[in-house]
């Protein structure tokens, strides 16, 4: 590992000025100091945010939950706010890593961790847009298994692994950061980037901007929500296919209903289609199968992973199911 310097954050301001300088910021460190023992990541200073205090989470005046970016994934996931409004976000968290794990990862870092294409994570391979822009993309005619279908570019076919990301598109979260000049909120559905011409480009975060916290609106979803994770062992495996599926069903007829899946973009991928064909209609099977048919339209399997599609199609009626059944 390359040598680097370190030192806590004393303030908030203090770490923003230590990023402009050039340190990145250290969380849980469960994938950063990862990423650096491999050489992927390869920073000349750590700024440490552990003790900023970053960990509460409180309701705000307009109903909703403000999450601090430090509070650890285990924390934010057993929550009484978060299980009893957000549940959704609860078993999304619950899906990933282990308890370990989860009890040392933070809200800012789970955003923030990046992809686990094989290739992305092992120098060893030179070809890599992601880690290297413009050395090409080893997994486009490679291991591709658990590549994106939907969203990807010439340049780069990974996904995005963030469990709670998944379920907090379809709370409408809206992410806040502060740098240098000041406060700004990004919504869920705008803070991933797809891969595009700029693959090593993860979000739309400015550099050195610091995550400050999450903001859940008031949800509409939690009496009847689900978040499905398909993966190839029942624990400590990141989703091959996963749906958050939310649904607000007033006198037997839904109202609203929000979908999102991940283990198949480079985000958290919402179908807008599939969501509208819900509205209006009684939640039974058959209206589950045609937003699924809508939801996985337009997929571009790649050599390996056509089977996704397949896995995604019975995901979201399964996650519509019991979401509909659900508290
Ligand atoms: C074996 C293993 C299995 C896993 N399985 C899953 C899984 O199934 N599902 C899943 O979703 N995740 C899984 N994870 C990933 C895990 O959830 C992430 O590693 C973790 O959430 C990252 O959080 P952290 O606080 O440790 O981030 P760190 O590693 O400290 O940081 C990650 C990145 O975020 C940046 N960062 C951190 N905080 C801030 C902030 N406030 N503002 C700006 N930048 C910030 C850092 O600079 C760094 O670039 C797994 C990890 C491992 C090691
Ligand atoms: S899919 Fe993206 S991360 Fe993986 S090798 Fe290709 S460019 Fe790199």
């Amino acid at each position: 590992m390359k040598t680097f310097d370190f030192r806590h954050a004393a303030s908030v301001e203090d770490a923003i000025d230590a990023a402009a300088t050039g340190a990145k910021y250290l969380a849980g460190g469960t994938n950063l100091i990862d990423l650096m023992k491999s050489g992927v990541e390869r920073p000349s200073a750590l700024i440490d945010l552990r003790r900023l205090g970053l960990t509460s989470i409180t309701s705000t005046d307009t109903g909703g939950v403000f999450v601090e970016a430090g509070v650890s994934n285990s924390a934010l996931a057993n929550h009484p706010l978060i299980r009893t409004q957000y549940p959704v976000l609860s078993h999304a968290i619950l899906s990933g890593a282990t308890t370990q794990l989860r009890n040392m990862a933070t809200t800012g870092g789970n955003l923030l961790q990046r992809t686990r294409c094989p290739y992305f994570m092992a120098p060893t391979f030179s070809a890599c847009n992601k880690r290297d822009p413009g050395s090409g993309c080893a997994a486009k005619d490679g291991f591709n298994r658990e590549h994106a279908i939907f969203g990807a570019s010439a340049e780069c076919v990974a996904i995005h692994p963030s469990d709670m990301a998944v379920a907090l598109a379809i709370l409408d979260a809206v992410v806040h950061v502060q740098d240098s000049t000041g406060r700004r909120a990004i919504p869920i559905d705008s803070f991933f980037a797809l891969p595009g011409h700029t693959p090593e480009v993860d979000n739309t975060l400015r550099p050195g901007e610091l995550i400050l916290g999450i903001e859940l609106p008031a949800s509409e979803f939690c009496d009847h929500s689900w978040y499905l994770k398909v993966r190839d062992r029942h624990s400590y495996a990141f989703a091959l296919v996963s749906v958050a599926a939310g649904l607000r069903i007033v006198d037997g007829v839904i109202a609203s209903a929000a979908l999102a899946l991940g283990g198949v973009a480079a985000a958290p991928w919402r179908p807008p289609d599939a969501e509208a064909s819900l509205v209006g209609k009684r939640p039974t099977a058959e209206a589950f199968h045609t937003a699924a048919q809508l939801a996985m339209a337009g997929a571009e399997p790649l050599r390996q992973n056509e089977f996704k599609v397949d896995l995604g199609r019975h995901g979201v009626v399964r996650a519509l199911t019991l979401a509909a059944v659900s508290r």
